[in-house]
């Protein structure tokens, strides 16, 4: 059997290696250039990288050097450095579904899916409201 999911993000791509470990042909279809969905490359990944960095700038010369120890320090923002760090840590994790996909045998495509019966749905819906007119 074959199986075809088009939107390989922690939804589909989890979906996508069960299918293929329950004996099913997969392959995943994904538009961006990378898999792993929303999730790891514009959402919970990045965004957690980006907050941690800044939490970690506000807390590390709080206890490291202390203030009331007489050393005072003033954050300054690297953003090259700061945007690479998030970077590094939204590649091993695509990286990381890559491997599984391939592991998995899961064949992976780049580009727009379309599921047919969508579209078949659609023209009879079409149908419907001509015949209610
Ligand atoms: C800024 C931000 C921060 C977030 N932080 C968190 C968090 O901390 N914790 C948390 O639990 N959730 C978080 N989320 C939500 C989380 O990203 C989503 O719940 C999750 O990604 C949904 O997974 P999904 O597999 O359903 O869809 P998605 O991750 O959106 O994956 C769908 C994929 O399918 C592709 N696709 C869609 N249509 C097609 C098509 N026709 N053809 C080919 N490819 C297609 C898309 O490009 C996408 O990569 C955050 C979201 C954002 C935006």
């Amino acid at each position: 059997m074959i199986w075809l999911s088009s939107a390989p993000g922690p939804g589909g791509y989890v979906a996508a290696i069960r299918a293929a470990q329950l004996g099913m042909k997969v392959a995943v279809v994904e538009k961006r250039a990378t898999h792993g969905g929303t999730c790891l490359n514009v959402g919970c990944i990045p965004s957690k990288a980006l907050l941690h960095a800044s939490e970690l700038s506000c807390r590390r010369p709080a206890t490291t050097a202390s203030p009331t120890m007489g050393i005072k320090v003033q954050p300054a923002l690297d953003l090259a450095a700061m945007l690479a760090f998030k970077d590094e840590g939204v590649k091993g994790n695509v990286q990381g579904v890559e491997f599984l996909l391939k592991k998995n045998k899961i064949e992976p495509f780049h580009g727009t899916g379309q599921h047919r019966r969508a579209r078949q749905g659609r023209g009879h819906g079409q149908q419907r409201r001509r015949a209610d007119a």
